[in-house]
């Protein structure tokens, strides 16, 4: 048999089944989370590698261009040498035609030297390597003072100049000549052509805004790729010489440039032996143009997947609450039919007058008992009872105050019954029938003559009936299986019926249970 869901099953099953769509959603968005942190994560690592590859690049760069840097000073530092040397243990071969011709060959046969000239002590040209020896001073030159003043006989390089000879951008790498007695007797100047670091500095790839550049470590700038004709010789303090003064003679950083405004990533490198710094550097946005285009393209497919996904989830999210709530609502539609159900049950069941079993209901417990009977050989009995003269009470009293009475029979019947399985019903008008299972024939007796009695304790006033009150018969008929064993239910039924006329034969207000006509009072 179907029973009535228990309301609080279902709220708690719901209870339970609601978090399906918090934790759809919750797993959801950590997918999501998780997709958006990964695609940040490689944004970011790949970006991270991009850098490192080019400082590694740049780094390299910067080595190579100081590797043959040292190597093209030191062939020149060696010519001077040289020069000085031949001079200082001849002091007369300043003039003479034979160094001519050794600083002409040198320079035709050295590629990185423009010219070689040795200046005397008041900074008078001497001799030098042009074809046409010119007449001028250059004790203003800055290499010349420097000479002048300073006595440790190193190598000097000077700021880069115009050539007064040639007029092309020179830079002096000179030395100082010295008489036997140490004093001083001149400088020794080999210039070497700017151009020659171009021509080499414009062989390497550094991209579209890329920079190689080369100074004196005071940040005076000897050349520079991209050229600009007004930079030589400038003092650049950019942001390099700030990391060379605080970070030593390796470095490598992102920095702004002075010069033109634009981000690149430096790498910078002091000569070891001489005082010059060379430096490379791709712009940050050359550097980053592929990754910004394929993190550019990835984040606008992560998005579109994203925003798909998240659109997808969202409507199974949807779907999920909304099965929730027609479930819920299903659950309580049928909660509802149910409850409906059991009470039409119960009015079919049920005699409105008097809340007692109806005789459908009577019928049924009948067949039902009668055929348990029948197995089990247990007595079955049936009362029938019948109020006397209950048409002359409604006559006197009215119909209103007789369906009262049959009210108060009905309590009293029921009232009468003594274990669950007892069965009053109303059987029809004023008859009323009560089935008592596994009772024997004297139980039965005594039940209904404890109905008889009670009615007429009852008292109720019937002017009517020769007792005064209202009273009832009744006839009693127990099943044996052993007896009636083709007994039906109607039959049974009918046996009782017969006794309950018997009684009403024998004068009313008395219990029968045969067919003789019982005395009034206990059978
Ligand atoms: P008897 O002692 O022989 O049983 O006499 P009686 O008048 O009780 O017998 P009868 O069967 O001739 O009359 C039954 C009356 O019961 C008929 C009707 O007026 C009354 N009756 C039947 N059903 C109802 C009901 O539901 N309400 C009311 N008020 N009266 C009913
Ligand atoms: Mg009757
Ligand atoms: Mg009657």
């Amino acid at each position: 048999m179907y029973s009535t869901p228990d309301p609080h099953s279902i709220t708690r099953l719901n209870a339970r089944k609601r978090p399906a769509a918090a934790l759809a959603a919750g797993v959801l968005a950590l997918a999501l989370l998780l997709l958006v942190a990964a695609q940040l994560h490689h944004a970011w690592s790949s970006y991270e590698a991009r850098l490192a590859e080019t400082r590694s690049a740049t780094s390299n760069m910067a080595r190579a261009l100081a590797a043959q840097g040292e190597g093209s000073i030191r062939i020149v530092d060696t010519v001077l040498a040289s020069v000085v040397e031949r001079i200082e243990n001849d002091p007369g071969g300043a003039t003479s035609a034979r160094l001519r011709g050794y600083l002409m060959d040198t320079v035709r046969t050295v590629p990185e030297l423009h010219g070689l000239f040795v200046y005397g002590p008041d900074g008078s040209w001497i001799v030098s390597s042009l074809a046409t020896p010119i007449q001028g001073n250059n004790s203003d030159r800055e290499y010349f003072q420097h000479h002048l003043k300073n006595t440790d006989g190193r190598v000097h390089i000077g700021a880069p100049v115009k050539s007064k000879s040639t007029g092309v951008w020179i830079l002096p790498v000179s030395r100082r000549l010295e008489n036997a007695d140490g004093s001083f007797a001149g400088v020794v100047l080999g210039t070497m052509r700017v151009d020659f670091f171009a021509e080499l500095y414009d062989s390497f790839d550094v991209g579209q805004s890329g920079v190689i550049f080369l100074t004196l470590d005071d940040g005076t700038l000897v050349y520079r790729r991209p050229f600009n004709a007004t930079l030589p010789g400038t003092k650049l303090n950019g942001p390099v010489f700030k990391l060379y003064r605080e970070n030593g003679p390796v470095g490598s950083a992102m920095l702004r440039s002075k010069i033109d405004q634009v981000e690149r990533l430096y790498s910078y490198r002091h000569l070891d032996t001489f005082p010059l710094i060379v430096g490379s550097a791709q712009s940050k946005d050359e550097i980053l143009a592929e990754w910004y285009r394929s993190t550019g393209a990835l984040a606008v497919g992560s998005l579109a997947a994203i925003l798909f996904i998240g659109w997808l989830g969202k409507r199974l999210v949807g779907q999920i609450v909304l099965r929730d709530r027609l479930e819920h609502e299903l659950s309580l539609a049928g909660t509802t039919l149910e409850a409906k159900n059991a009470e039409l049950r119960t009015l079919a069941s049920v005699d409105s007058l008097t809340g007692l079993a109806n005789r459908r209901t009577l019928d049924a417990v009948l067949a039902r008992e009668l055929s348990r009977a029948r197995r089990s050989g247990a007595p079955l009995s049936l009362i029938i009872v019948d109020v006397d003269y209950f048409k002359k009470f409604n006559d006197r009293y009215g119909h209103v105050a007789g369906d009262e009475c049959l009210r108060m029979v009905g309590s009293l019947l029921l009232a009468s019954l003594g274990r669950p399985a007892d069965v009053a019903a109303r059987y029809g008008g004023e008859e009323f029938a009560v089935l008592l299972p596994d009772t024997r024939k004297d139980g039965a007796i005594k039940i209904a003559e404890r109905m008889r009695a009670g009615l007429v304790e009852l008292g109720i006033d019937h002017a009517d009936n020769p007792q005064g009150v209202v009273t009832l018969s009744g006839g009693v008929y127990t099943f044996d299986a052993a007896r009636d064993a083709s007994l039906t239910r109607e039959g049974l039924i009918a046996r009782a019926d017969q006794r309950l006329y018997a009684a009403k034969q024998g004068g009313r207000n008395r219990i029968a249970t045969d067919l003789t006509f019982p005395a009034e009072g206990p059978a």
